[in-house]
């Protein structure tokens, strides 16, 4: 590719001091070329966030709001393109990519038009206390390979309107969405507001513990996310973890088991099942188990699995050599402890593609019902009693989302309040907005991002108790 993809570091593209490349998962080639920056470029970076962090954080709030609506227009302008290189260094399919860049311009323009509001606590007796918002400082934003370019919208969205400015580093094999975005912040944004650094996974922990950072934004797996979290700990900065999941979907008996098995397919193989929050394990019920495992087979049967810059290709490859490694073990392990109704090895051609595995009659401790896939393998279970199969859904060290699926929306959505974690969906998946909340419990999580509690997420609350002088 020809394109040269620099850094953006206080308002200059620039060539990192080494270069590394980014691999496209369809052939398993590199394609590309991406700019590395080394420890002195990370501390120019930070050092002209905190240089820009007053005179940005003393624009009004319209002003900092109207510059990331330009962001937006900017990225509207090229979402071809970017959904192009989305493709090409994350896998997922042409539409898919494009749903993810317009999703991205949609989060910047909905945070765009939120605003703080300063809240009066108490107002009598010539005592007045408020409330208001003042922003961070310099944020570190770490995005994972799954959906790099909406996951970076989710942090510097909020971070940017509430007056703080960024350090942000991509995942090490999808750099370059972020780096073409680099390219917009140049022209949009005063210099140093935003910064784009890339690595190869060495400079993550320097910028989780350098004390010139306020808060840490990370999305990512859950072993990492405690890293960072440990690492924050000694500056006591602010947290957002966005960590991994293993979201159950709940069937129950009261529903067509072809129709809502098409749905969950769906909602577990999406991005080739890369989703943080895609179903993860399904529990049915005993009388429509057989029914809903065959639909589901064929489906996967009859799935278009392909390089995802090809028309009509409905599953692309797996991201990387190390998790489709590790999705390849999984599959090995489902061969032994349950039946494999469709798929289940992976394609015998270049490239890290894994056609959507259904795997039925396997138990809730085998490895692919414990572990988070992050693969287009779905592993169904079967249940008999629904306080039981609660329990089961809610047996996990995860959190994050779930799907529960009935006719009688008032049975579905109080089995879904028994669900714990951030974000339980019913009769649908993936209903995701900028405008609502969303978060993990347990270990999927600590705070969240979306919704004007996202936005809160980069602010620190500020008291002022005041009395008039004649008082004193
Ligand atoms: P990862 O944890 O391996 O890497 C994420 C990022 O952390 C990368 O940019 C990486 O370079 C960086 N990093 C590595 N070591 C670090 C350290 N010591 N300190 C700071 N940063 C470090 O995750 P991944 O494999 O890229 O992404 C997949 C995971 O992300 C899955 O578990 C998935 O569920 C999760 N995820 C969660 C959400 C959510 O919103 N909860 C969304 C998407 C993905």
């Amino acid at each position: 590719m020809d394109h040269e993809f620099k850094l953006l570091i206080d308002g200059e593209l620039v060539a990192g001091t080494d270069q590394f490349d980014v691999v496209n998962p369809a052939t398993g080639q590199a394609f590309a070329r991406c700019a590395k920056a080394d420890a002195a470029q990370f501390e120019q970076a930070v050092a002209a966030a905190k240089r820009a962090f007053p005179v940005w954080a003393a624009e009004s709030i319209e002003h900092r709001a109207m510059l990331v609506n330009h962001l937006a227009d900017g990225l509207e302008a090229r979402a071809g393109e970017f959904a192009s290189l989305l493709t090409s260094e994350q896998g997922k399919p042409l539409d898919q990519a494009m749903y993810e860049v317009t999703a991205s311009v949609h989060t910047l323009r909905a945070f765009a038009k939120m605003r703080l509001e300063t809240v009066t606590l108490h107002d009598a007796g010539g005592n007045t206390v408020i409330e208001h918002r003042t922003p961070l400082g310099v944020v570190a934003a770490i995005m994972p390979w799954n959906f790099p370019i909406i996951l970076l919208m989710n942090k510097l969205g909020p971070a940017l309107v509430t007056g703080n400015t960024m350090v942000a580093k991509p995942a090490p094999t999808t750099p370059l969405t972020s780096l073409l975005f680099g390219e917009i912040c140049q022209h949009v944004l005063p210099p140093g507001v935003v910064n784009i650094i890339c690595d190869q996974n060495e400079l993550g922990s320097l910028l989780t513990s350098h004390p010139d950072i306020a808060k840490v934004a990370f999305t990512g797996s859950t072993a990492t996310g405690k890293k960072v979290m440990a690492s924050a700990a000694d500056g006591v900065k602010r947290v957002t973890l966005e960590l991994g999941g293993n979201d159950a979907a709940i069937v129950l008996d009261d529903v067509d088991a072809r129709q809502v098995a098409r749905k969950v397919y769906g909602g577990a193989m999406a991005n080739a099942g890369q989703i943080c929050v895609a179903i993860k394990r399904a529990y049915v019920p005993e009388a429509m188990y057989d029914d809903f495992c065959d639909e589901l087979a064929l489906m996967a049967n009859a799935a278009i699995v392909d390089d995802g810059s090809k028309q009509g290709t409905q599953i692309g490859p797996v991201q990387n050599k190390m998790q489709f490694d590790k999705v390849k073990a999984l599959l090995a392990d489902a061969r032994v402890n349950g039946t494999i109704l469709a798929g289940g090895e992976p394609l015998d051609r270049p490239g890290y593609f894994i056609p959507p595995t259904i795997v039925r009659d396997i138990s809730d401790d085998a490895p692919l019902v414990r572990e988070e896939q992050f693969g287009p393998v779905l592993p169904v279970m079967r249940y008999t009693d629904i306080a039981d199969v609660i329990a089961r859904a809610n047996n996990s060290e995860y959190g994050l989302g779930g799907t529960v699926w009935g006719r009688d929306l008032e049975r579905a959505t109080n089995v879904a309040k028994q669900i714990d974690s951030g974000t339980v969906w019913v009769n649908q998946y993936l209903a995701i907005d900028p405008t609502i909340p969303f978060r993990g419990s347990k270990q999927s999580g600590i705070g969240g991002e979306l919704g004007q509690a996202g936005l809160h997420e980069y602010t620190q609350a500020h008291i002022v108790n005041a009395i008039a002088f004649a008082d004193v």
